[in-house]
């Protein structure tokens, strides 16, 4: 059976409260002429009021502001908000929070939570009001429930700890940058759904692991997750060790790094055009990419790449996810993934893949090559096996070795660079090697 728990957090996600806190912030600002912009406030957003308004001072260059002075201003923005009406349900969120419930089976369980700074005493009653049926008093985490809040990670411990759950399988669903640095500090995987004027890179930057651009997309991801749960990954679990279902949880989490990475390295073309569009690789793609990459395994290993495009070209869930151009897309990178294709991927979502696939860690490269030639030349002495293996990794990952990346990562920067400083010092690989010679022929 599967188990999930979602941890909502309140304001810009199941409230569409934050362009009237934003407004009422950029009035009072004006009246005080301060430097604060709706940026800023969504920046901010997750701070205290006292903490907002000694930001705004700050970067206005105010020093010397009394104590009754910031007293009014957080006066003000309160009356603001409430003069300029109720904060509305967030468009699609019924939807997300039915399709959690309507998944509920005996196979799939999720638990929704809430996970709020807010220290409203009627939030229950709102919640309820607005969405029936779906929230219970006991999964709520608010201000009156931790010691440090948001941005610290104490509010989602809390609820992975009250859930019950391992942390895989809890989601933290956040819209501001602070948020999002808080489920990451409880080491949860988090879901940025960008439902402000920040960019994708605000949201990136403090290490989400999928931003997604509305509700529409995490209600996709939500099925999406579903499906590769309860029908995907069994499938994994009857494949050999090297590609077994952890195999593809790696490449998932890997294929999402790499998304964030690339996203991160597109700089905005002007930070202050909120609304200029980003081309970026979708998470939403990549994750089906990773998850679906090696399922041609089924069929036979030879030709597994493109079995996997067949079954993802005919997979009949898909289509109801996916437009058929993206399908195709898919389909293609998950034939492009193999590593020993001589022709580049076709588009930037096999890069990913068969980057998130390539297994550079240093002890895996060698202890491969280890395995390799026991395979293929059995007849070998000792002396013989290291001297091959030497000059393998040489050919292959030395300095001019014909090894090609297809995408100029941190990540295979620094374990191509790890790789070959242990290379370079040959007594101690020749000692490596033979330690993992003796190991193989102990376990054949
Ligand atoms: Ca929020």
């Amino acid at each position: 059976m599967i188990l999930r728990a979602f941890f909502f957090d309140m304001d810009g996600v199941l409230f569409d409260s934050m362009p009237n806190h934003a407004r009422a912030w950029e009035n009072v600002a004006m009246r005080h002429s301060l430097d604060f912009t709706a940026r800023d406030c969504y920046i901010n957003e997750g701070r205290t009021g006292q903490d907002v308004i000694a930001e705004a001072l700050r970067k206005s260059g105010r020093t010397n502001v009394t104590e009754e002075e910031i007293w009014t201003i957080y006066r003000e923005k309160t009356e603001e908000f409430h003069r300029l009406g109720g904060a509305p349900a967030m468009t699609g969120m019924k939807e997300v929070l039915n399709e959690i419930r309507v998944t509920d089976t005996p196979s799939c369980q999720s638990q929704i939570w809430v996970v709020t700074g807010s220290g409203q005493k009627t939030l229950f009653d709102k919640l309820n009001e607005v969405y029936p049926g779906i929230f219970m008093r006991e999964r709520m985490i608010t201000a009156y429930d931790v010691t440090h809040g948001k941005p610290a990670p104490e509010p989602y411990l809390k609820a992975w700890q009250r859930s019950g759950l391992p942390k895989e399988q809890c989601f933290v669903i956040e819209n501001a940058p602070l948020g999002v640095r808080a489920g990451k500090a409880a080491g949860l995987f988090t879901i940025a759904v960008n439902t402000g004027p920040l960019t994708r890179q605000d949201l990136y930057n403090e290490g989400a692991d999928m931003v997604l651009d509305d509700m529409g997309q995490l209600l996709t991801f939500i099925r999406l997750h579903s499906y590769v749960e309860t029908q995907i990954l069994p499938l994994y679990d009857t494949f050999d060790s090297a590609h077994n279902r952890q195999h593809a949880l790696a490449v998932i989490q890997e294929s999402l790094n790499l998304v964030r990475e690339l996203t991160l390295r597109q700089s905005p073309l002007n930070n202050r055009d909120l609304s200029a569009p980003l081309s970026a690789a979708s998470p939403l793609i990549s994750y089906a990419i990773a998850a679906l990459h090696d399922v041609g395994l089924q069929t036979d290993r030879e030709h597994h790449h493109l079995h996997s495009g067949t079954f993802v070209r005919r997979d009949a869930f898909l289509k109801t996810l996916f437009p058929a151009d993206e399908i195709e897309l898919m389909a293609q990178a998950v034939e492009d993934h193999r590593a020993s294709r001589p022709e580049p991927p076709r588009s930037i979502y096999g890069r990913i893949v068969a980057e998130a696939d390539r297994m550079l860690e240093p002890m895996t490269v060698i202890r491969r090559t280890v395995q390799f030639g026991c395979r293929h030349y059995p007849e070998l002495s000792e002396e013989e096996h290291i001297k091959r293996a030497i000059a393998h990794l040489n050919e292959k990952y030395g300095e001019k070795g014909y090894l090609r990346l297809w995408l100029d990562t941190a990540r295979n920067r620094q374990l191509l660079a790890q790789l070959r400083s242990m290379m370079t010092d040959t007594r101690q690989l020749q000692t490596l090697l033979l330690r993992m010679l003796k190991e193989e022929k102990t376990a054949q």
